[in-house]
């Protein structure tokens, strides 16, 4: 085969295991061998419309087989895919879209209005509907029983470009970081060897498929490795339960908000959870009562850490450490290294706090149409700067402690937000928070804590920071709090610190 990169996969697993069911979406099933004949046909139909190597397609949805068949379709014409987050505005769409130079955009039909939007005004010459063609928009399904399946080889290299992948945005403007079909590979590759993936995994996707986490660490494994993959639209707990139970799923990705709200529904105690074998989270800070819940439960809880940039896995937690190396997000990936340092660019020793880097296949080359972000964050001799600050242990075990970003000083005194949430999550009235610093005449800065409390619970400010502070050192107790309903979360789940600060930084 002349493609090398991944839109290959469902040919090679079509030679392989044709018969196998790979993709579950409400009650279709797609066998590899129609997975196969449906990218295809799509193939065909993109390259009709003038798709060619290097252009780009974007796809603007929920999670559907239509956006797997669209990235494997790019992949076999060596185009480009890129995935837009679907809770963005039109506005933010539009500035996608012409970012990346799309010229194709596939999109869903509740999406009809806001992909129109977007569009207008960008380079995107054909709009796709995944409902029946409407005005400027072609049919998904159309398109695709008007086309043939006859085999397209397309030499396709592992260091072409396979994806724009933007990051969530949590710290500004989301930048496009783009992927190459190597980088994506060896993620994969990494992943079937550290989580043990097996050729009968039902893996059940509930995270957005344009974040990295579920598309690269959950679902292209899965079907690398030959599995069935099972696509969920919007994160529903009480589904994601009886799809667990009805479809024996086996491996399953999710954010630590995602498995608080499962254990939290009423019938959590008694569904019938006997089919999973490994559940992994990861993307942000994973509290260490949600560990305890799913262990408690008999269940193996890998976590990971990673980050868009790097295709996304950096470090991984096996399930065997879980308990005894609680809170550590584990050690690099099998083919991936990291490094942590200090502001003077020596290595950290154990237990110094110091930048993360990594370096390994997995790992972008640069931004897209950025160089200046580019340089800032991949040293001339490979190692990306992540942006977050870790210690490891004497075992080489890494913490991530917080965002470099986050962290503000008290006093002389580095205080990192997460740590000082961490300790007050442990207060039972305390459902979520947010910690920032804000100005002060003596400290410089102290902590302002922002708390959610649980529904119905009664406790006081002043009774939350003294448990804090049986926890945490003086100076890195918050001064003040205010009470909050909810705090602002990207799509993912991750709580927006810019407009934390916004909000609450003159309390
Ligand atoms: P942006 O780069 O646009 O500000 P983002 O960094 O949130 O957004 P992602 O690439 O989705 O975009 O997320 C990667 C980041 O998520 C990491 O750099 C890290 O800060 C955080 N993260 C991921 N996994 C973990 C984890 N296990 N523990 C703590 N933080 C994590
Ligand atoms: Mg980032």
């Amino acid at each position: 085969m002349l493609n090398q990169g991944i839109g290959s996969w469902p040919a090679r697993r079509a030679r392989k295991t044709p018969d196998r069911i790979a993709i579950v979406h409400e009650d279709d099933e797609i066998t590899y061998r129609a997975l196969y004949q449906r990218v295809l046909r799509l193939a065909h139909a993109l390259r009709a419309l003038g798709v060619a190597r290097g252009d780009r397609i974007a796809y603007l949805g929920p999670n559907h087989p239509a956006f797997l068949e669209t990235l494997f379709a790019a992949g076999t014409l060596g185009a480009v895919f890129v995935p837009l987050n679907s809770r963005l505005a039109a506005v933010e769409l539009a500035y996608n879209l012409n970012d990346s130079g799309s010229t194709v955009l596939v999109h869903s039909a509740e999406h009809t209005e806001t992909a129109t939007a977007a569009a207008s005004g960008t380079g995107v010459r054909h709009r796709i509907t995944l409902g029946p063609a409407g005005p400027g928009a072609a049919g998904y399904d159309d398109l695709l029983a008007g086309a043939v399946s006859d085999p397209l080889d397309e030499a396709v290299a592992p260091d072409d470009p396979c994806m724009i992948m933007y990051t969530s945005g949590t710290t500004g403007r989301p930048k496009g970081a783009v992927l190459t079909h190597a980088n994506i590979t060896w993620n994969s590759v990494n992943v079937l060897i550290d989580s043990d993936f097996a050729g009968d995994e039902v893996t059940l996707v509930v995270a957005p498929l344009f974040h990295t986490a579920a598309l690269n660490m959950t679902c292209l494994p899965t079907l690398l490795k030959g599995g069935r993959v099972v696509l969920l639209g919007a994160f529903d707990a009480e589904r994601v339960l009886d799809v667990i139970e009805r479809r024996r799923v086996t491996y399953m990705f999710g954010v630590p908000t995602m498995y608080d709200a499962l254990s939290a529904r009423p019938r959590w105690p008694t569904a019938d959870l006997s089919s999973l074998r490994t559940l992994t989270c990861g993307g942000a800070p994973v509290p260490a009562r949600t560990i305890d819940t799913y262990l408690a439960r008999g269940l193996a809880f890998s976590q990971g850490y990673g980050m868009t940039e790097a295709s996304p896995g950096i470090l991984f937690l096996d399930r065997e450490q879980t308990s005894a190396k609680a809170g550590s997000a584990g050690v690099p990936h099998f083919f991936t290294d990291t490094r942590v340092v200090l502001p003077d660019g020596r290595d950290a020793g154990p237990g110094e706090r110091g930048e993360i880097l990594v370096s390994g296949p997995n790992v972008m080359t640069g931004y897209w149409h950025r160089p200046d972000d580019t340089r800032a964050a991949v040293t001339d001799d490979g190692w990306l700067r992540t942006g977050d600050v870790a210690r490891t242990d004497e075992d080489g075990y890494a913490y991530i402690v917080d965002r470099v970003k986050d962290m503000f000083v008290s006093g002389g005194e580095n205080v990192y937000p997460a740590e000082v949430e961490a300790a007050l999550l442990t207060h039972p009235a305390v459902r979520e928070c947010a910690v920032i610093g804000v100005p002060h005449e003596v400290w410089g800065e102290v902590g302002h804590a922002v708390l959610v409390l649980e529904p119905g619970a009664r406790a006081d400010a002043e009774e939350i920071l003294a448990h804090a502070r049986t926890l945490l050192a003086k100076y890195k107790i918050p001064q003040t709090v205010t009470f909050a309903d909810s705090l602002p979360r990207t799509a993912s789940g991750k709580i927006v610190k810019a407009a934390v600060r916004a909000s609450y930084a003159h309390p």
